[in-house]
This record gives structure tokens, sequence and C-alpha cells, in this order.
């Protein structure tokens, strides 16, 4: 398989920092808000760009997670860990909540995040932040805040390395 360079080190940093500034900009600050990670990566995402937030607006997120498995099952199953239970155990009541996924796909996994987080409590509103958005979707979802728009075939995959997990960042297009 042939492995195609779409962002590197530089081009995730300067996409988070474009991220952080728009939801800035969106929401006039982020008071009331808090960043939600879907499981490993969304939430090194999440954390990130709430890292940004606070090094240009000088106040902290809030950040918790959501780990939302068998979703194609339809057997939605919530387990924010149990260090993230009590840790990050996310207060959602009338926030803003800024859902953060690596990659989206068909839209399911954030349709069965939603449905997740609407159980945990009433969110005020709820926007997406994807790093990709690779298309190929089969629920009316659109994200509000991208990384990079990536046209792909169903075949390919992207393959989003962290530095956090993976040694580096890098985003990686992976075509058959
Ligand atoms: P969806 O539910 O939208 O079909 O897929 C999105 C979820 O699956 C995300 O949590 C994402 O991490 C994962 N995913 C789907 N497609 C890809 C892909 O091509 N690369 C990576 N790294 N993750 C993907
Ligand atoms: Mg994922």
């Amino acid at each position: 398989p042939e492995k195609l360079v779409i962002m590197d080190e530089t081009a995730i940093r300067r996409a988070l920092t474009r991220i952080a500034h728009e939801i800035l900009e969106k929401n006039k600050g982020v008071g009331d808000s808090i960043m939600i990670g879907i499981r490993t990566r969304g939430i090194y995402f999440a954390n990130r760009i709430a890292e940004r937030i606070r090094e240009i607006e000088g106040v902290p997120v809030p950040v918790g997670e959501l780990d939302i498995t068998s979703y194609r099952d339809d057997r939605v199953r919530i387990s924010p860990g149990s260090e993230a239970q009590s840790l990050n155990a996310p207060d959602i009541q009338d926030k803003r909540v800024i859902l953060c996924d690596d990659v989206l796909f068909t839209g399911r996994t954030v349709r069965a995040a939603m449905d997740a987080l609407i159980d945990l409590g009433r969110p005020r509103m709820i926007q997406l932040a994807v790093l990709v958005d690779r298309g190929h979707r089969e629920l009316p979802i659109r994200p509000d805040y991208v990384g990079k728009n990536v046209p792909t075939s169903r075949l390919e995959q992207i393959e989003v390395r962290l530095n956090e997990v993976d040694r580096n960042d890098e985003v990686v297009i992976i075509q058959q």
C-alpha cells in the first residue's frame, strides 16, 4: 500500500491553532464551554485545542472523554473509564459542548456520541471539531471546525499519528 503524508507536524500545529481561534471567535470566548474528546486520539486532539485556547486567551477549558464502542450494533456504551469517570466526569448541563474526534467518516460515531452526551445531561449546544474530514457521510452530520478536508475513496485509510501515543505528529493517507 502506498503512503502519502497529507499533514506534517507543522501543518497539524497550524490547524490546531486555527481551530482554537475559530472556536474563540464563533463562541465569543469559552465561558461555559467544555471540550469532549472521543476515545484515544480525539482526547489528545481535544487536549491540544484546550491548551492552545489557554495560551491564546489565558483561560482553562475543561476537557472530558467519551468512549463510544459497538455503535454499529446500536449497542452504544459510554465508558469514560474509571479515571475519566472521577477526574473528567463531564458536567455538560447547560454547557456548550465541543465534541472532538480525529477522523470524521460516516458520522455514526458522532451520532452515538451525541446520544451519549444527551443522556448525561442537557447541553446548551453541541459543536463538532475534527482533525480530518474524509467524507462518505451516511448521516446529516457536518463539522463546525475542520483541520483538513481530505476527499478519500472508501478503500483508503487515514492514519492519524499523534506524539502522545505514536512518537510523531503526522496524518498519512494509505492507498490500497
Ligand atoms: P464514523 O463513525 O464517522 O464512520 O468514523 C469515525 C470514527 O472512526 C472516528 O472515531 C475515527 O477515529 C474512526 N475512523 C473512521 N475512519 C477512519 C480513518 O480512515 N482513519 C482513522 N484513523 N480513523 C478512522
Ligand atoms: Mg476514533
